[in-house]
């Protein structure tokens, strides 16, 4: 199970988006923004094969 999930990159302001998997309740990924490359640390958590809470800030 995976779900698409769109947040607006804090560098460039621009929407992006990000495929993560629901199979793991806590997630924390390095995504690079699809327009300026700038690496988005990801935190997810997931209950019930939903995502209830999706935070995210630039990794360095
Ligand atoms: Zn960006």
């Amino acid at each position: 199970m995976e779900e698409v999930l769109t947040f607006c990159c804090p560098s460039c302001l621009q929407h992006s988006a990000v495929t993560v998997s629901l199979m793991e309740r806590r997630q924390r990924l390095v995504e690079d923004c699809q327009n300026c490359c700038e690496p988005i640390q990801i935190e997810i958590d997931v209950r019930d094969g939903a995502v209830v809470r999706f935070d995210y800030r630039l990794a360095n």
